[in-house]
């Protein structure tokens, strides 16, 4: 199955469950927060006119050549009385403009004379150095849609509307299971035959950066009778998300207990790392199992199950960022599956990192982005290929 076809499929199965419910958060734990209902304005920004300069506001028609007095000084945060009628304000960045005055010049245009008056000495015009009322936005105005996923700019513009909390989708419950009896948790001694758990951590982290709520199931031992028992103990979740077992192995037992009390689909991505997934329900839950191989998590966890997770937020530009960079390497053996090499960008050229074995995830910690070498190409150096930066589809 083409990468993009599975992706489609997630989206869809994603819009037919979406999570609906919400809740009202402080603007600065909305982070990560995906907005349930459009953000409309309450208020004109800026609400006043007010000066873009230090300097000087006048009524243009005032300056007649003849130097104007100062008749009165505005910081930030007074409410200044009317202009006097050919006279100067002096000015502050962000002080409201007096009513009768229609521009401000900047205090480098001006000559201060020894008895305190004003000399102008460039032309002036009506409107200049003066923000408007409302030229960011009007009462009304709707400045952030549903959907919006909420970062550090939405939580500030949020805020310069007088936001102090925000209506967001509440948090998407996953739980995160890891498969193999190989597997050890860091801190414990290793056995023979086994390794460190190393998707847990990774799947559990980058799933509360996403704003999930993670409900950390452990690790399934590669037994039938356990596993079943494992996924009815779960509780209520939104998503099973599992690592491990899902190539056409003997020790599929997640597909087994998956295939007795719900349904599950088994596809063979032509996506490389990562060629087997998982997709299906266990007792109406949303089950997606992912392959076990620490870069092959990584990979698809990036490009298919981060978006579903969006999407059931009700996220609607989820695909990641991928702009187009020139090969800093040769790819010579043309693939049947599209390919995500882990690499960088040196003197703007993607380049590899030397091992791209999906078992490694150096490979990814020591990259910036996801190379992705399209089906069926070689590559000599300079021809375009598509860079996705981690730090996109990490945040
Ligand atoms: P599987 O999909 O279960 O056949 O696993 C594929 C490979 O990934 C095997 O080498 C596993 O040992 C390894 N693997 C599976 N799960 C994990 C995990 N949670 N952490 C690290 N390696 C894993
Ligand atoms: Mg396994």
């Amino acid at each position: 199955m083409p990468v993009d076809e599975a992706l489609a499929r997630l989206l869809a199965l994603a819009d037919a469950t979406p999570v609906i419910e919400s809740e009202s958060v402080v603007i600065a734990a909305c982070e990560g927060r995906v907005l349930a209902n459009n953000l409309v304005s309450t208020l004109d920004l800026p609400p006043w006119p007010n000066s873009a300069m230090d300097g000087y506001a006048l009524d243009c028609a005032d300056w007649t050549g003849e130097p104007l007095p100062v008749s009165q000084r505005i910081f930030a945060g007074q409410a200044p009385a009317p202009l006097v009628a050919g006279t100067c304000a002096r000015i502050f960045t962000g002080a409201p403009v007096p009513a009768g005055a229609n521009c401000v010049e900047m205090q480098e245009n001006v000559q201060v004379q020894a008895d305190g008056r004003i000399v102008f000495t460039e032309l002036l015009q009506a409107g200049q150095n003066i923000r408007p009322q409302g030229q960011e936005t009007t009462v009304g105005e709707t400045v952030l849609t549903a959907g919006t996923r909420l970062g550090p700019i939405e939580q500030g513009l949020a805020a310069s509307l007088g936001c102090a909390t925000l209506e967001v989708v509440r948090r998407v419950k996953v739980a995160v299971l890891s498969t193999g009896d190989e597997l050890v948790e860091p801190g414990q001694p290793l056995g023979p035959g086994q390794i460190y758990n190393s998707n847990r951590v990774l799947l559990c982290s980058w799933l509360t950066r996403l704003g999930c709520e993670v409900v950390d199931a452990g690790i399934l031992p590669d037994d039938l009778p356990a596993t079943r028992q494992r996924l009815t103990e779960l509780g209520a979740v939104d998503l099973i998300l599992s690592t491990g077992g899902v190539s056409v192995g003997e020790a599929d037992f997640l597909g087994i207990a998956l295939r007795e009390e719900g349904e599950l689909a088994l596809w063979k991505l032509a996506i490389k790392p990562g060629k087997p997934l998982t997709c299906g329900y266990f007792r109406g839950v949303p089950v997606i199992g992912l392959p076990g191989n620490p870069a092959s998590t990584l990979v698809t966890f990036a490009l298919l199950a981060r978006p579903y997770l969006l999407r059931r937020q009700g996220v609607q530009a989820v695909e990641a960022l991928k702009f187009q960079v020139p090969a800093g390497f040769v790819w010579a053996k043309p693939g049947n599956r599209r390919e995500y090499l882990r690499g960088r960008l040196e003197q703007g050229r993607a380049v590899i990192y030397k091992n791209q074995s999906s078992g490694v995830l150096r490979s990814a910690a020591w990259a910036e982005g996801l190379v992705e070498v399209l089906e069926d190409r070689t590559l000599s150096e300079g021809d375009w290929v598509g860079f996705i930066p981690l730090s996109e589809v990490l945040g």
